[in-house]
């Protein structure tokens, strides 16, 4: 493993020495209860984080909610939790939301500026970050500006801006992942010396086309697609997860969270979604963590590091599990992988055109615009044209991403 600076993985564990967030010693002082944020709390990690709430009332409080524009299930959560705070990006569903809410206490904050507020609330210490897509980025620096807890489920955040992630983690908060794949590293590495970590090594399910040659993948359907053999989760992710680019932006998650040089990742496939990843270190040894595939789990490690909270939501039991299998990624079928490693190590703002002509794409495919094969397509064509760039600020970012989204739409409307 080659570090490009010095024990990045520490810095992830123990975040900053000092923390700006002056209600932080108030919080805890309180050790049984820790003030939570979580943003997109009507999303598939949202609801499931809530979940851990539910199983953990005495130790968590939901002080701030935010979601897109599900109007219905927002009200529903404030009524239930009695966060201070709601949000919501959409401004007509805000208005809304604060119609319903009128007199109930709760302050109300619309727009995209709303996920800045809640991941900057004084009364929250942790801040789940289950918004999908670049939408995360903005939040998830305002969380760490302020000196947060981060647990970060929001992978694109990683992938648009890692860079100025870790920059601003140098300076405040710390960041527990939530990814499955990602929490189990960072399960693997509590108490290692990270230099003497050789590789780490991602699990892939391998999505609903596991199998499958490039000529079977031309014909496929968005419903075929949506249909993931072991998790359930929100749409984007899963078609993600059948082109393989979940597992791309996972591996350029991974090495901006562990500080692995792109040539000590590894991707594996691994059909039960039971190992949710594995460390490989100096001496040949391997460490991997394992459980059913059950979200609450890594969301709950993040919540409560470094305490574990009982009792499990799933038991795994591996005699009724009996046979785990793991192959090779078919490389060939699935281009979508090799874009992520190309863009990774090209670095600077590769990595966040790649995913915002990924977003694009995907969008495009979801709405029956173009193919299943046309989103590796789309993505790659969109990078052939990318100049390579330095990713020195939030707004360097912004800019690269309106680029792609353009390159990628057009390149999109030709293949309709
Ligand atoms: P989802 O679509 O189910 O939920 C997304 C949430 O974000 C919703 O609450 C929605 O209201 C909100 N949202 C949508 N667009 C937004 C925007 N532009 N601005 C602000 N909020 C917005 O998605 P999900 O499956 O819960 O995934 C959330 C994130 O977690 C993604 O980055 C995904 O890759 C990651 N993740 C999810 C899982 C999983 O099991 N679902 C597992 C690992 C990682
Ligand atoms: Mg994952």
């Amino acid at each position: 493993m080659q570090p490009t600076h010095e024990n990045r993985s520490s810095l992830i564990l123990a975040g900053a020495p000092t923390s700006p967030n002056p209600y932080n010693d108030l919080m805890n002082g309180n050790a049984e209860s820790r003030g939570l944020a979580i943003l997109g709390s009507t999303g598939s990690i949202g609801t499931q984080a809530l979940e851990v709430v539910d199983a953990h009332p005495e130790r968590l409080r939901v002080v701030a909610i935010t979601a897109h524009s599900n109007v219905e299930l927002l009200e529903e959560q404030a009524r239930k939790y009695r966060p201070t705070l709601v949000g919501m990006v959409s401004e007509k569903a805000a208005m809304e939301i604060k119609r319903r809410l009128e007199g109930a206490g709760i302050e109300v904050a619309a727009g995209p500026e709303c996920l800045i507020e809640a991941a900057a609330y004084p009364l929250a210490d942790t801040v789940l970050n289950g918004v999908v897509g670049s939408a995360g980025l903005p939040p998830t620096l305002a969380a760490l500006g302020a000196g947060k807890r981060l647990a970060l489920a929001n992978k694109e955040s990683m992938v648009a801006g890692g860079e100025l992630v870790l920059e601003a983690l140098k300076t405040g908060g710390e960041l527990i992942p939530v990814d499955s794949e990602h929490g189990a590293i960072f399960h693997c590495l509590r108490g290692e010396e990270i230099s003497e970590v050789e590789a780490v090594v991602l699990t892939a399910s391998g999505g609903p086309f596991y199998g499958r040659s490039r000529e079977e993948l031309e014909s496929v359907t968005v419903e075929d697609a949506l249909a993931h053999p072991t998790w359930s989760m929100g749409r984007k992710i899963t078609i993600d997860s059948a082109t393989l680019m979940n597992k791309g932006l996972e591996v350029i998650e991974a090495h901006y969270l562990f500080e692995v040089a792109y040539d000590a990742i590894k991707v594996v496939a691994h059909p039960q979604s039971v190992v949710h990843s594995l460390v490989e270190f100096r001496d040949g040894s391997l460490s991997a963590q394992l459980s059913l595939p059950d979200m609450r789990l890594p969301i709950s490690l993040a919540l409560s590091y470094p305490e574990r909270w009982g009792p499990p939501f799933k038991h795994t039991d591996m005699a009724a599990l009996g046979a785990l299998a793991f192959g090779e990624i078919d490389r060939g079928a699935f281009g979508c992988l090799d874009l992520a490693y190309r863009a990774g190590r090209e670095g600077g703002l590769a990595t966040a055109v790649l995913n915002a002509a990924n977003e694009m794409a995907v969008a495009a495919f979801l709405e029956g615009r173009m193919g299943f094969l046309d989103i590796e397509r789309v993505i790659g064509e969109t990078l052939e044209k990318y100049e390579p760039a330095r990713a020195r600020s939030l707004q360097d970012v912004i800019r690269a991403e309106e680029w792609a989204r353009a390159v990628a739409e057009e390149i999109t409307g030709e293949a309709a």
